[in-house]
Parts: structure tokens; C-alpha cells; sequence
């Protein structure tokens, strides 16, 4: 019987996911909250722009587009955009399988969408990233942004954030984002990475014969510095913005020379005018869909990700996971874990030399992500950029001193009572921006010799302390509802019939080719 996967984000991981479950001769429902596919790495304008040059600003253009019009055009996959997946539902323990999974089909700001549970024989889990961002004093005043945000809109709209811009933070993303405001027409002032020259060299200078794997991310980079150099914008090392200044709006920021552990160098600090600066400290993983299935996380460095095994497959059954929910390491590594996954959700055969060179790609790709997370780690000291006065969550307005009273307060130091005591995370981003960071600096006050989970504020294994009976361990990545749903929608008779898309003539490819995961 053919399987019918259901492939859950459309970005670099997903898209190869689809494209590969296809060959191996799965029916494919693809889902996309977003109008067409692409994901982060290739942010697509809208329809209605009818650019005439879509490529610009995009790297690998051309093979994205020839898979992308493969997978939609294929009469074995149904495309669904402006599609949200606000809930996965595990089946009853006597019922095999994946989750169910519940759509709403529709604008996201809209009412009345419809609302549909498809029910899939295997799942690929693709739903990428957000930006991690830390706080400091000024940076809710209009005028910051986030990295993530201000290059979907330099890619997205072609709109730009601002004329005199900073970019700022940790991580190699600074420059795809300074380049493409470049691009769009900002003046870039300055590029700062926070990472000292000491940090860098360590994470990226080891075994460079390793780098060899990652030509296209190094000729990609070379482009971009080259890009910077035409303009004269420096690209910093050991320094970030440490305050935004501004009458209701960012006029100036405030930078500072940086110690390895992120600390600032007093008397370091430097002031520069903008109108706008973009931040961006590295990425959190999008984990709400995974834990929603019952798949298990990994603590890492660099934070939690989805645990797969060496075929992408979760701890959950028949539910893999591709791209940057299992690890940050770029589009490339994300498209090979795509295919591994998809091919392999489709009953593909597990034994061919395609699967194999798929496996050793993702391998590289699992040392880059680990060398990346050398290279720009987060230093602790960048608590010490904080006033009392800074607000850390910027949705319910809650105070750094808020969040350090509730830390030190036994009765509320755990991380459920914390967030009732706070209310940090329960506005409308529902933690995805301030979890790490609440998570983390409640961490550091309860006491040396927190490991990763504490960072990630999660209970230590056999730590009884803060679990709370009948409930799931208190994750800032649980959300049962993953995207927000109009009580009408909820209340609404869901289609159960969603997806058959046509069972065809066409046969399975039973090759699967390195070029499709190119
Ligand atoms: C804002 C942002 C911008 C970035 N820009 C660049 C860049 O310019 N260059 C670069 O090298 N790297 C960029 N990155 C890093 C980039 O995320 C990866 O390298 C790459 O795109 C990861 O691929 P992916 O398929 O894992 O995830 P993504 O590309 O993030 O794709 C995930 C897809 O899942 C969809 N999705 C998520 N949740 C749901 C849901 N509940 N229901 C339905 N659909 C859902 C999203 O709409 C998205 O299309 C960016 C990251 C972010 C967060």
C-alpha cells in the first residue's frame, strides 16, 4: 500500500523531505504556514510582486527552484500553504502510528479557517527556527529588531528597517543579514560579533580539514565578506551592543568591547547613531511540535534539540524530525536531513549508496553544528549588560529584578511558580523569546554547577523537585497549542477527510540521487 507522509514545514529540510519521500513513492501532503515554500533560507515575495527577479538576495536559487516546482507539480503530493499545524494528538496507545495531526487552513490572522486532521502513516517534523535574542536595556524601543525579522523583510518584502543600521550579536547568520540590508539599501554602520578572536579561533580553527565538507558555506561567507569590504563596513570581533538609546524610537546604540565570557570591558564603551539595529544571538529550535508528539530532546551546549537516530527518526514512532529542530548548522545539512528523513518515512530502502552518502553528509553537518556552537557560544556574563529596570519579557513587561526576586524565592524558584510569579512567558509569544533567557538566568542564581538541562530550565533526570504530579515535565518548549486558534475555528467540525491526493500512474524512483539533496 502506498504510504501517505505528512511533511510539516517547507523550508530547506522539509522541501527535500517531500521531493525524497516522492521518489521513494509515498503519497506526500506537505504543510506550510507560510504562502509558498522556501522557509528562512529562501524566503520567497509574495505572488502578487510578480518579481522579476525572484533569485536576488538568494543563494542556490536554481536548485531550490527546480525542486520546488518538482515537489509542487508532482501528481502524488498535495501542497498546502497558509497552513498551521496548532496541534499534534497521540493516537491511543493501543493504536498504532503517528499523531494525528490538526490544521487550520487559512491567513493566520484570519477567521474562519478551516480546520482538518490528517492522519499520516509517517510524520517528517521540519519546522525549523526562531531567533534567540538577549535582552538589554532599550531593546523594546521601536527601532530593534531582531536579525531574523529585518532580513525577512529585506527578503520577504524588500522593505528595509532602517538607513543607519547595526548589526549585532553572535553567530555567522550577522552576515547573510548585513549583506542582504546592504542589498536592499541600508547603510550598514558596523558588524559585531561577540565572539572574541580567542572563541573564534578555537571553534572554527579546529581541524579545519573538516571545513572541506562545507565548501559552499565558505564560498557563501566569502561572498559576503567581500560584499562587506565594498562597502567599508568593519566587521568587529569581542564587541555587541550593550544598550539602545533613543526618544521613542532607537537613536543611538551603545557598544562595548567584550571578554571571553561575554562581560564588558569597562571603559570600553563606544556610542554609535542609528536608526535602527538588528540583534541576533543565535537560534532556538521551534520544539512545541516535537514534544507535542512525545519525542525525546537532547541537551547539548548549545541548547535542547530533537534526539534522532542515525535514520532521523524520533523516539516516537514512525515521527522523524530534519533541519534545525534537530541542530543549528544551515540550509545544506538541513536539506540532507530532509531527504534522509523523507526517503526513510516512505519505506525507502535504508541499504542504497544514495542513503549511505546521505548519512556521511549528515554526519558533517552534525560536526559543523557542534563547531558553530564552539564558535559563537553565549557567554554567562551578558546578564552583566542588565538593570533592575530591563525588561526581559517583553510581552507581559516583566523586570530583570522580577525574574532574580522569583529565582531566589524558594516558593517560586521553580520554573511553573516562577512563570505564575512573573508572568515572563505567558503573553502572547508564549515564551518563545524569554524562555531561554528567564530559564537561564534563574539557573545561574539558584547556583554553580548547572549543567545544560538546568539552562534550558528543565528538571536534572530523577530530580523530583519540580515535577509536578499528573503533569509533563515543565519544558519552555511545551505549548499544547502551537499556534493560536479563534475559540469559533476550535469550536468548528473539522474535516477528517482531509488529503488523498491522487493515487497515480507514476512509479517510485528507486534511486535517490545526492543531486536531489544538493
Ligand atoms: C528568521 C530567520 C531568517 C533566516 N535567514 C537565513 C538566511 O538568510 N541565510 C541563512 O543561511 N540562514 C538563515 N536562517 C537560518 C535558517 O533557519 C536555516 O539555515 C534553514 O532555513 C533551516 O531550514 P529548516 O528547513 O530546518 O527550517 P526553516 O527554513 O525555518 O523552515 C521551517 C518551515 O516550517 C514552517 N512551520 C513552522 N512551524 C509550523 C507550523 N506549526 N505549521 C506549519 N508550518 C510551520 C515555517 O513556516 C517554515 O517555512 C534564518 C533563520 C531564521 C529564524
Amino acid at each position: 500500500m502506498t504510504r501517505h507522509v505528512v511533511v510539516v514545514g517547507a523550508g530547506p529540510a522539509g522541501l527535500a523531505a517531500a521531493d525524497a519521500a516522492l521518489g521513494a513513492g509515498a503519497r506526500v501532503t506537505l504543510v506550510d504556514e507560510a504562502e509558498q515554500p522556501g522557509g528562512q533560507y529562501h524566503r520567497m515575495l509574495p505572488e502578487a510582486y510578480a518579481a522579476a527577479r525572484p533569485e536576488r538576495l538568494h543563494h542556490g536559487w536554481r536548485a531550490f527552484d527546480a525542486r520546488r516546482r518538482r515537489v509542487l507539480a508532482h501528481p502524488r503530493c498535495v501542497w498546502w500553504s497558509e497552513t498551521a499545524v496548532w496541534a499534534l494528538e497521540r493516537p491511543d496507545p493501543a493504536e498504532p502510528g503517528p499523531p494525528r495531526v490538526h490544521v487550520l487552513r487559512g491567513p493566520s490572522d484570519g477567521g474562519g479557517r478551516d480546520r482538518h486532521v490528517l492522519h499520516p502513516d509517517a510524520l517528517v517534523l521540519a519546522v525549523g527556527a526562531h531567533d534567540r535574542v538577549l535582552p538589554f536595556p532599550g531593546w523594546e524601543l521601536p527601532g530593534v529588531f531582531t536579525a531574523g525579522a529585518a532580513q525577512a523583510l529585506a527578503k520577504g518584502e524588500r522593505v528595509v528597517v532602517g538607513d543607519q543600521v547595526v548589526v549585532a550579536g553572535s553567530g555567522p547568520f550577522l552576515l547573510p543579514v548585513a549583506a542582504s540590508l546592504i542589498e536592499a539599501g541600508s547603510r550598514v554602520r558596523e558588524v559585531l560579533e561577540a565572539s572574541t578572536p580567542a572563541t573564534l579561533a578555537r571553534g572554527w580553527g579546529r581541524r579545519p580539514w573538516e571545513l572541506a565538507a562545507q565548501a559552499g558555506k565558505a564560498a557563501e561567507l566569502a561572498e559576503y565578506s567581500a560584499l562587506l569590504a565594498r562597502h567599508r563596513v568593519p566587521y568587529r570581533t569581542g564587541r555587541t551592543v550593550i544598550e539602545a538609546r533613543g526618544d521613542g524610537c532607537v537613536e543611538e546604540v551603545v557598544t562595548a568591547r567584550l571578554r571571553a565570557d561575554w562581560s564588558v570591558v569597562q571603559g570600553s564603551e563606544r556610542t554609535v547613531a542609528v536608526d535602527a539595529v538588528c540583534v541576533s544571538h543565535g537560534f532556538s529550535p521551534q520544539l512545541e511540535l516535537p514534544l507535542a508528539a512525545g519525542c525525546a530532546l537532547r541537551a547539548t551546549p548549545a541548547g535542547e534539540f530533537v534526539e534522532v537516530d542515525g535514520d532521523q527518526r524520533t523516539t516516537c514512532p514512525d515521527v522523524y524530525a530534519a533541519g534545525e529542530i534537530t541542530g543549528i548548522a544551515g540550509a545544506p545539512a538541513a536539506r540532507v536531513e530532509g531527504a534522509l528523513a523523507g526517503w526513510l518515512a516512505a519505506g525507502g530502502d535504508r541499504n542504497t549508496v544514495a542513503v549511505r552518502r546521505l548519512r556521511s553528509s549528515r554526519d558533517q553537518g552534525r560536526a559543523f553544528a557542534a563547531r558553530l556552537a564552539r564558535a559563537h557560544p553565549i557567554g554567562a556574563g551578558w546578564s552583566g549588560w542588565l538593570r533592575p529596570e530591563t525588561v526581559v519579557c517583553r510581552c507581559e513587561e516583566t523586570d530583570y529584578a522580577t525574574v532574580c526576586r522569583a529565582a531566589t524565592d524558594e516558593s517560586t524558584s521553580a520554573p511553573r511558580a516562577a512563570k505564575l510569579a512573573t508572568r515572563a512567558g505567558l503573553g502572547p509569544c508564549q515564551a518563545r523569546m524569554c524562555g531561554p533567557t528567564v530559564a537561564e538566568i534563574g539557573a545561574r542564581l539558584r547556583g554553580p554547577g548547572v549543567d545544560s538541562r538546568d539552562i534550558a530550565g528543565l528538571p536534572a533526570p530523577g530530580d523530583d523537585d519540580h515535577t509536578i504530579a499528573g503533569l509533563p515535565p515543565a519544558s519552555e518548549h511545551r505549548r499544547p497549542i502551537a499556534r493560536p486558534i479563534r475559540l469559533g475555528d476550535l469550536a468548528a467540525t473539522p474535516e477528517t477527510t482531509a488529503t488523498t491526493p491522487e493515487t497515480t500512474a507514476t512509479s517510485p524512483s528507486n534511486s535517490l540521487t545526492e543531486e536531489s539533496s544538493s
